[in-house]
């Protein structure tokens, strides 16, 4: 574990030390055992948040025919190549990265082991082969900036782009663009987007998601900073076809994330954005393009199975272009993983040896629209069954009555905001609802949380078997950069 450990950062800071960091050279440098044609033109990275495995097999067995005996592949089936380890570096600030942990065990201290990444460390792990503490963007453990796989393609005269379905500050392609020793610091994230440069140049050519409260805002307008700088701006899909080919991107289609895939009246809105970001960004010295299906996550952090499958609906139709977008285009390669596994998720529960997904295949909307509607009675109790496309059962309908009257008395007793209160209705309704869905279809979760299991990894295209077999979330950086023509 030690070795493993600090040799990667050794390796990793020698390198910062030797060239700063946005100061690279323009030019490929291949290894001499490696040549240029090996090397992919295009890379598309997709992390699709919390993805732990059985997300991937929720989704056969939710998309399975049922008129066939045997459970159809889905497209994640066929590309499955390996699996990853996302453990983040052991506690904040602790192991200098100059220092070998072994000297610092010299000291008699001893390193603590989280073992549970969050999405942070792992997409900085992901982005820049190094690990570093929960929470950081783009820095190592000594809040030092790391060289990302985006940086060094944008270094190596490649254009660059993300599309993604949080806000694009969110922590995973943040990590790939910004330096900043919390994620939680979004303002100044967005504005590294605009102020940090390679070679002098923008990071990104083109940006695709939500976030349009980060970057206009009262004290700095980056929309217009980037629009002034040769950036075409959009906010609207309709908008996606008038963009000109040529000229980079800031797409921000909602103020904060964009809405779940459930809720969406834009369908498959990441795939959406993934054809956009390609057209985009074809040229012929290639691009590295950043993909993030970001609510897989989400919906698993409110044990929400129905949230998190409209999600992997979503990448799976993202996946199914790629498949025919790299038939056409061999010389492209895609590889997705998750950072971490969120929930605990669980295909059967309670010790009944079943699971029926069919239940969540009418929804009309995301359980938590049904919770806020719910609670603001635009949605009444018994018109919820056509919602949930399931008839609820009297003891649930009853139960949704006992959980409003327990408000009422909770309001009188208690001493919170009327929009405290009526947040804790919503989350009451929402909880309830998830109750019930996991009843019906025989779920289980372990946590609201993320976990520490091992995330699986697909890849296709050209290079696609390098991330072959096990593998570390910091190793599938340092293949990405080695497909790139960079030497460690
Ligand atoms: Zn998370």
């Amino acid at each position: 574990m030690i070795k493993s450990f600090s040799s990667p950062l050794t390796k990793k800071s020698t390198f910062i030390l030797a060239v700063s960091l946005f100061g690279l050279n323009a030019g490929v440098q291949t290894k001499e055992n490696e040549t240029p044609t090996e090397q992919p033109k295009n890379i598309i990275m997709i992390v699709a948040d919390g993805m732990g495995p059985v997300f991937p097999t929720a989704y056969r067995y939710y998309f399975d025919d049922e008129n066939t005996p045997l459970v159809e592949r889905t497209i994640f089936d066929q590309f499955y190549v390996g699996s990853a380890s996302t453990y983040p570096a052991t506690e904040s600030g602790y192991i200098s990265t100059s220092v070998a942990s072994g000297a610092a065990l010299a000291t008699g201290k001893k390193k603590t082991n989280l073992f549970v990444t969050d999405s942070a460390a792992s997409a900085t792990a992901l982005a820049t082969g190094v690990k570093t503490y929960n929470k950081a963007i783009g820095v190592d453990q000594n809040k030092k900036p790391q060289l990302t796989v985006l940086e060094w393609a944008k270094s190596i005269g490649k254009k660059t782009g993300i599309a993604v379905t949080s806000q694009i500050v969110h922590a995973t392609p943040a990590s790939y663009i910004a330096k900043n020793v919390s994620r939680k610091n979004y303002n100044p994230i967005a504005d590294d987007y605009f102020d940090l440069r390679v070679n002098g140049k923008f990071k990104v050519d083109v940006m695709l998601g939500g976030g349009t409260k980060y970057f206009i805002r009262d004290d700095r307008n980056l929309k217009d900073e980037f629009v002034a700088a040769g950036y075409q701006y959009i906010d609207s899909y309709d908008q996606l076809s008038t963009l000109t080919p040529e000229q980079p991107v800031l797409g921000l289609f909602a103020k904060d994330a964009l809405p779940a895939e459930l809720d969406s009246k834009q369908k498959n809105r990441l795939t959406t954005l993934a054809k956009t970001a390609i057209k985009q960004l074809e040229n012929e010295n290639g691009f590295f393009l950043l993909l993030e299906a970001s609510q897989v996550d989400w919906g698993a952090h409110s044990n929400d199975i129905a949230y998190s499958m409209g999600e992997m609906k979503d990448l799976a139709a993202t996946m199914t272009y790629l498949k025919s977008y790299v038939a056409s285009n061999p010389d492209t390669l895609v590889v997705l993983t998750a950072d971490h596994n969120t929930g605990g998720f669980t295909i059967g529960a309670r010790g009944v040896y079943k699971w029926q997904p069919e239940y969540l295949k009418n929804f009309k909307s995301s359980p938590n629209k049904m919770a806020k509607r719910l609670a603001k009675k635009t949605l009444s109790v018994n018109n919820l069954s056509d919602e949930l496309g399931f008839a609820l059962k009297p003891e649930e309908l009853k139960q949704l009555e006992v959980i409003l009257l327990e408000h009422t008395i909770d309001i009188k007793t208690n001493a919170l905001s009327e929009d405290k209160n009526k947040k804790n209705l919503v989350t009451r309704y929402y909880e309830y609802i998830n109750k019930i869905i996991d009843l019906r279809t025989n779920s289980g979760w372990t946590t609201k949380g993320h976990t520490g299991i091992d995330v699986p990894v697909y890849a296709f295209g050209k290079g696609k078997e390098k991330f072959a077999g096990f593998q570390d979330n910091i190793e599938i950086a340092d293949k990405i950069f080695a497909l790139m023509g960079k030497s460690n």
